[in-house]
Protein backbone atom coordinates (compact mmCIF):
# COMPACT_ATOMS: atom_id res chain seq x y z
CA UNK A 1 0.00 0.00 0.00
CA UNK A 2 1.26 3.14 -1.25
CA UNK A 3 1.55 6.05 1.10
CA UNK A 4 -0.04 9.42 0.71
CA UNK A 5 2.91 12.28 0.55
CA UNK A 6 2.72 15.72 0.65
CA UNK A 7 4.85 19.14 1.97
CA UNK A 8 3.48 22.60 2.81
CA UNK A 9 5.73 25.30 2.95
CA UNK A 10 6.14 27.48 6.40
CA UNK A 11 2.71 29.83 4.52
CA UNK A 12 0.93 26.23 4.71
CA UNK A 13 0.92 26.51 1.15
CA UNK A 14 0.82 23.17 -0.80
CA UNK A 15 3.93 22.64 -2.72
CA UNK A 16 4.13 19.00 -3.46
CA UNK A 17 1.90 15.96 -3.36
CA UNK A 18 2.97 12.06 -4.65
CA UNK A 19 1.64 8.77 -3.67
CA UNK A 20 -2.51 8.27 -3.36
CA UNK A 21 -3.35 11.81 -2.69
CA UNK A 22 -6.21 11.61 -4.01
CA UNK A 23 -7.96 9.58 -1.68
CA UNK A 24 -7.18 11.90 0.96
CA UNK A 25 -7.98 15.33 -0.63
CA UNK A 26 -11.21 13.06 -1.54
CA UNK A 27 -11.51 11.90 2.64
CA UNK A 28 -11.52 16.00 3.08
CA UNK A 29 -13.61 17.26 0.93
CA UNK A 30 -11.20 18.48 -1.69
CA UNK A 31 -10.20 17.83 -4.64
CA UNK A 32 -6.98 16.37 -6.14
CA UNK A 33 -5.13 18.87 -7.99
CA UNK A 34 -3.80 21.04 -4.66
CA UNK A 35 -0.13 22.16 -5.23
CA UNK A 36 -0.02 25.94 -5.19
CA UNK A 37 -3.57 25.97 -3.05
CA UNK A 38 -3.44 26.58 0.53
CA UNK A 39 -3.67 23.32 3.28
CA UNK A 40 -6.73 24.85 4.43
CA UNK A 41 -8.63 24.60 1.34
CA UNK A 42 -9.02 21.09 1.79
CA UNK A 43 -10.11 20.62 5.76
CA UNK A 44 -13.35 21.40 6.29
CA UNK A 45 -14.92 22.21 9.57
CA UNK A 46 -13.85 24.60 12.64
CA UNK A 47 -12.94 22.11 15.04
CA UNK A 48 -11.02 20.15 12.86
CA UNK A 49 -8.85 23.50 11.55
CA UNK A 50 -8.41 23.94 15.08
CA UNK A 51 -7.15 20.63 16.08
CA UNK A 52 -4.74 20.56 12.73
CA UNK A 53 -3.44 24.59 13.74
CA UNK A 54 -2.33 23.04 16.95
CA UNK A 55 -1.05 19.83 15.27
CA UNK A 56 1.34 22.12 12.77
CA UNK A 57 2.38 24.40 15.72
CA UNK A 58 3.56 21.39 17.43
CA UNK A 59 5.66 19.90 15.14
CA UNK A 60 7.03 23.01 14.18
CA UNK A 61 7.81 23.88 17.18
CA UNK A 62 9.19 21.11 18.64
CA UNK A 63 10.58 19.82 15.10
CA UNK A 64 9.87 16.20 16.25
CA UNK A 65 7.40 14.16 14.14
CA UNK A 66 3.97 14.01 15.61
CA UNK A 67 2.15 10.56 14.61
CA UNK A 68 -1.47 9.40 15.29
CA UNK A 69 -4.09 7.48 13.82
CA UNK A 70 -7.34 8.30 11.71
CA UNK A 71 -9.98 6.64 10.18
CA UNK A 72 -10.77 7.73 6.35
CA UNK A 73 -13.59 6.18 4.62
CA UNK A 74 -14.29 6.44 1.34
CA UNK A 75 -16.83 4.51 -1.69
CA UNK A 76 -16.81 0.49 -0.52
CA UNK A 77 -14.03 0.80 1.46
CA UNK A 78 -12.77 1.56 5.30
CA UNK A 79 -9.74 2.67 5.74
CA UNK A 80 -7.49 2.97 9.29
CA UNK A 81 -4.46 4.95 8.27
CA UNK A 82 -1.71 6.43 10.19
CA UNK A 83 -0.32 10.37 10.04
CA UNK A 84 2.80 11.38 10.39
CA UNK A 85 3.97 15.30 10.22
CA UNK A 86 7.72 16.08 10.28
CA UNK A 87 8.99 19.68 10.43
CA UNK A 88 11.98 20.93 8.71
CA UNK A 89 14.13 23.65 10.20
CA UNK A 90 12.86 26.68 7.50
CA UNK A 91 9.17 25.54 8.97
CA UNK A 92 8.14 23.36 6.03
CA UNK A 93 5.78 20.10 6.87
CA UNK A 94 5.88 16.61 4.97
CA UNK A 95 2.63 14.81 5.75
CA UNK A 96 3.64 11.18 5.36
CA UNK A 97 0.26 9.17 5.63
CA UNK A 98 -0.05 5.29 5.51
CA UNK A 99 -2.62 2.48 5.86
CA UNK A 100 -2.62 0.57 8.79
CA UNK A 101 -5.51 -1.89 7.72
CA UNK A 102 -7.92 -1.50 4.43
CA UNK A 103 -11.36 -3.35 4.59
CA UNK A 104 -13.41 -3.50 1.65
CA UNK A 105 -16.57 -2.62 2.53
CA UNK A 106 -20.21 -0.88 1.73
CA UNK A 107 -19.15 1.59 4.07
CA UNK A 108 -22.06 3.81 4.94
CA UNK A 109 -20.09 6.87 5.32
CA UNK A 110 -18.05 5.99 2.35
CA UNK A 111 -21.77 6.50 0.38
CA UNK A 112 -22.28 9.78 2.23
CA UNK A 113 -19.43 11.52 1.02
CA UNK A 114 -21.96 11.93 -2.24
CA UNK A 115 -25.35 12.38 -0.15
CA UNK A 116 -27.19 15.29 -1.54
CA UNK A 117 -30.43 15.22 1.34
CA UNK A 118 -30.32 18.52 3.28
CA UNK A 119 -29.64 16.29 6.44
CA UNK A 120 -26.33 17.18 7.52
CA UNK A 121 -24.38 14.46 9.87
CA UNK A 122 -21.40 15.02 11.92
CA UNK A 123 -18.62 13.06 11.35
CA UNK A 124 -15.01 12.93 13.22
CA UNK A 125 -12.65 12.80 10.78
CA UNK A 126 -10.29 10.81 13.25
CA UNK A 127 -12.42 7.99 14.43
CA UNK A 128 -15.21 8.09 11.59
CA UNK A 129 -17.80 7.86 14.48
CA UNK A 130 -21.11 9.90 14.04
CA UNK A 131 -22.73 12.73 16.39
CA UNK A 132 -26.11 11.73 17.30
CA UNK A 133 -25.77 13.34 20.63
CA UNK A 134 -23.01 10.92 21.54
CA UNK A 135 -20.39 9.85 19.14
CA UNK A 136 -21.70 7.04 17.59
CA UNK A 137 -20.97 4.11 14.95
CA UNK A 138 -22.36 4.86 11.53
CA UNK A 139 -24.71 1.95 11.56
CA UNK A 140 -26.13 3.07 15.19
CA UNK A 141 -26.31 6.64 13.94
CA UNK A 142 -28.78 5.29 11.10
CA UNK A 143 -30.99 4.51 13.45
CA UNK A 144 -30.88 7.12 16.43
CA UNK A 145 -31.24 9.57 13.34
CA UNK A 146 -33.43 7.83 11.06
CA UNK A 147 -31.30 8.04 8.10
CA UNK A 148 -32.94 5.93 5.26
CA UNK A 149 -31.36 4.55 1.58
CA UNK A 150 -33.35 7.29 0.12
CA UNK A 151 -32.45 9.85 2.16
CA UNK A 152 -28.39 10.36 2.24
CA UNK A 153 -27.10 12.50 4.23
CA UNK A 154 -23.93 15.37 3.79
CA UNK A 155 -21.23 14.68 5.59
CA UNK A 156 -20.01 17.97 7.87
CA UNK A 157 -16.49 16.74 9.16
CA UNK A 158 -15.38 17.33 12.14
CA UNK A 159 -13.71 16.05 15.36
CA UNK A 160 -15.18 14.04 18.26
CA UNK A 161 -13.98 14.86 22.11
CA UNK A 162 -12.16 11.86 23.00
CA UNK A 163 -9.81 12.11 19.42
CA UNK A 164 -9.41 15.95 20.04
CA UNK A 165 -8.62 15.02 23.78
CA UNK A 166 -6.34 12.37 22.52
CA UNK A 167 -4.34 14.52 20.15
CA UNK A 168 -3.59 16.78 22.48
CA UNK A 169 -2.09 14.64 24.72
CA UNK A 170 -0.29 13.30 21.62
CA UNK A 171 1.77 16.34 20.35
CA UNK A 172 2.04 18.21 24.44
CA UNK A 173 3.89 14.49 25.48
ZN1 LIG B 1 -13.23 10.73 16.97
Amino acid sequence: MSAVLYRIDRHDTIVETGGVWDAFARANGGVPSAVGRPLWHFIAGKDVRATWALLLRRVREGRIPVVFVYRCDGPGVRRLMQMELLADRIGSVQFRSTAVSITETDTIVGRWETGSARDTVLVCGWCGRVHAGDWVQPEQAIELLGLHESRQPRLSHGICESCAAELKSAVSA
